[in-house]
């Protein structure tokens, strides 16, 4: 979606709205295509004394993996659209300004940036998930671990190095 902001660049007070849906649900984010369901943006632009101002929220509900222990959840996602909109940028303005195409606000492009950047690069499934077993394999969250003192996998893996070195 386009938003035209011709009507309110040289109006001060004046405020367009929107609200789009984006869709990224082919979008490959480490081997998975978490934003399953369409991304749904509102928000306005907002002359304030000449400078326009952009506010809004992007939200959608996420379709994850956790990290730890691999189990998929689902989590709701949401991020801030704040930014300031210009038609031109001055000399050492700092590159968090979105730039007008003509007086058109490509919102696609905004709303697609920021969610990507936005994106955790880390999932858990709860911060204090204990993840799976090194030894056995099993879920620590949902079975105690199985295996036997004696084959601590730590001591196991040292016991290899040993060997290796007097080889
Ligand atoms: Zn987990
Ligand atoms: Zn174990």
């Amino acid at each position: 979606m386009r938003l035209d902001l011709r009507d309110i660049i040289h109006v001060p007070d004046a405020q367009k709205t929107f609200r789009l849906q984006v869709d990224l649900s082919d979008l490959d984010f480490y081997g998975r295509r978490p934003i399953t369901r369409p991304i749904l943006a509102e928000g306005s632009v907002t002359n304030h004394a000449g400078a326009l101002v952009l506010e809004g929220t992007a939200r959608s509900v996420l379709d994850l993996a956790c990290d730890r222990c691999g189990k998929e959840f689902s989590r709701e996602k949401v991020v801030q659209l704040d930014s300031l909109v210009a038609q031109t940028l001055e000399d050492d303005e700092n590159d968090e300004i979105i730039l007008l195409d003509g007086t058109e606000l490509d919102l696609d492009e905004v709303v697609t940036t920021a969610f990507v950047l936005a994106m955790d690069t880390k999932n858990l499934c709860s911060d204090d998930c204990k993840g799976l077993c090194a030894g056995c394999g099993v879920n620590l969250n949902e079975e105690p671990c199985r295996c036997k003192p004696e084959v601590d996998p730590r001591l196991a893996a040292l016991a290899q190095l040993l060997d290796k070195e007097t080889e």
